[in-house]
């Protein structure tokens, strides 16, 4: 099996200030053997590792990737560490009660794990937790999150609270918020501090990290052995923790659409953010599916993202996927909507980065057909931050043929409405995406949107919560 290796061209702002002379270790040289090779470096792949050296010291464990750990989307995100309760429906689409309400419990708890784990090998990841408020800009969007909260009240859990209107536009700062609820759960994170920090704490705990080694070529067997320009590796198992790019294989790619987000990030603006009230650190989404996202930084700076859901044909990782200029204009544009009292202060960083999109937008664990030792974790869909670690758990269980709630959780080995083969992926993509695109620019400037472009945009997969 051939891999497709195409590092991020452009660094993250966050990586720039993380790790401001960062240091690409020389390529992995040689065969090695190891019990189980992670391939990618960032949350995913890093936590598994932590995982199965906390079940097994003596384990011999290898993370190989590409660029740097934190060079993917884990180096580039927006920093939002979040539950799963805003995919609630589409949980109990495919699980019982129970386990939804495991998995979603779960997923809460991890954000305070995530906390506990800064604190206690000391990375300062700016990890802050005051809650996620989930908005409506257009009169359209009011009450997108009402089945969602039905949802959780038909498990018994309560995570959102309503705000009145004035409330959410006191706290973030603007009137273009028209209603919203907040999550207090929720934190954010300086992702690179964070997955850089994470990258200490594996090799202080013996996990051997070769980074500037992408793996070519993957030959199944028992063992199974993995090939870098320069060097070997044989693993009794193997773990694919690679992101978007695991599309290069056809058998993964149905499951998953590599989809863009981009990110811009003013220059500092911390007496203005106090003049307009949004001082409470919070992390913001609004409701469209091509979903802004955003939060302020610790040196006073706005973090303004948007799913921009540009693809590429083939579900390529091009360089439209570190640093795409259309997208990035189309993040700015949001970015002065939302807060036109800001337009005399400037954007001074920019960036892309893949997403790996299900059609629910949930991740999905398993292994390759007919190779029961190479598993994979992919679909985090926007919302890996936080769930990584339950990632990483059921990886590792996987990995180390445990049999626990982890490896038995219903995302392992779920089934998935799959996307179509190319050319009928990138076309019927790209009609779908536009005319999201169409309807949701007419539902922000507080008119109907085409019939045709609703329609189309139904065909869409689900975003970063299940709306009503
Ligand atoms: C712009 C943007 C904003 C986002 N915002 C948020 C957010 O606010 N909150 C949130 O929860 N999630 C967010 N996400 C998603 C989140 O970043 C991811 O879900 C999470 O980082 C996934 O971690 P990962 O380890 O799977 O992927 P990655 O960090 O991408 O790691 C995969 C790694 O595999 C490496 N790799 C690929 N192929 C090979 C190969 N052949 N050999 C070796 N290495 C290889 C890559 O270089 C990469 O480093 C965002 C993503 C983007 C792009």
């Amino acid at each position: 099996m051939k891999l497709a290796l195409t590092p991020a061209l452009k660094r993250s702002h966050w990586m720039e200030t993380a790790e401001p002379s960062l240091h690409i270790p020389a390529a992995l040289q040689g065969a090695h053997q190891v019990d189980v090779a992670i391939i990618g470096g960032g949350f995913v792949g890093l936590w598994t590792a932590l995982t199965l050296k906390q079940h097994e010291p003596d384990i011999r464990v290898a993370i190989l990737e590409q660029d740097v750990c934190g060079g993917g989307a884990s180096g580039r995100n927006g920093g939002f560490v979040m539950s799963w309760w805003p995919k609630i429906s589409s949980l109990t689409s495919f699980c019982d009660k129970e386990q939804a309400l495991f998995l979603g419990q779960s997923a809460e708890r991890a954000i305070y794990e995530l906390g506990e784990f800064c604190q206690q090998h000391k990375i300062d990841a700016h990890f802050q937790q005051n809650g996620w408020l989930w908005t409506a800009t257009s009169p359209e969007h009011i009450d997108s999150w009402q089945g969602t909260l039905d949802a959780c009240a038909r498990l018994g859990v309560a995570p959102f609270e309503r705000l009145s209107a004035s409330e959410v536009a006191r706290r973030t700062g603007s009137k273009t918020h028209l209603a919203g609820v907040l999550e207090r759960s929720n934190a954010t994170v300086q992702p690179a501090a964070l997955v850089r920090g994470m990258r200490k704490v594996a090799l202080a705990a013996g996990v051997e990290i070769h980074e500037n080694s992408g793996v070519t070529h993957i030959e199944a067997g028992n063992p199974v052995q993995l090939s870098t320009a320069s060097g070997r590796i044989s693993a009794a198992n193997v773990v694919l923790a690679t992101n978007a790019w695991s599309a290069a294989l056809p058998e993964l790619a149905k499951l998953i659409v590599p989809v863009n987000s981009s990110i811009v990030v003013t220059e500092p603006i911390a007496q203005r953010l106090e003049q307009m009230g949004w001082t409470g650190a919070e992390a913001i989404t609004d409701s469209q599916m091509m979903v802004d996202y955003y939060r302020t930084t610790r040196d006073g700076r706005i973090a303004f993202g948007k799913g921009t859901g540009v693809i590429s044909y083939g579900a390529k990782i091009t360089p439209k996927f570190s640093d795409d200029p259309y997208s990035i204009a189309l993040t700015e544009a949001d970015l002065r909507r939302t807060y036109p009292m800001l337009d005399d202060k400037a954007v001074t960083h920019s960036w892309s980065g893949p997403i790996d999109r299900t059609y629910d937008s949930l991740p999905v664990f398993g292994h390759l057909r007919g190779h029961e030792n190479i598993h994979y974790g992919i679909g985090w869909s926007g919302n890996g931050v936080g769930p990584s670690r339950l990632g990483g758990r059921i990886l590792a269980s996987l990995a180390l043929g445990r049999k626990d709630e982890w490896s038995q959780c219903a995302l392992v080995g779920r089934q998935c409405k799959k996307f179509p083969a190319e050319p009928m992926r990138y076309l019927g993509g790209s009609l779908v995406r536009h005319a999201v695109l169409r309807k949701e620019r007419a539902e922000m400037a507080g008119r109907k949107a085409a019939p045709l472009d609703r329609m189309l945009a139904k065909l869409a997969p689900a975003g970063l919560e299940d709306k009503s």
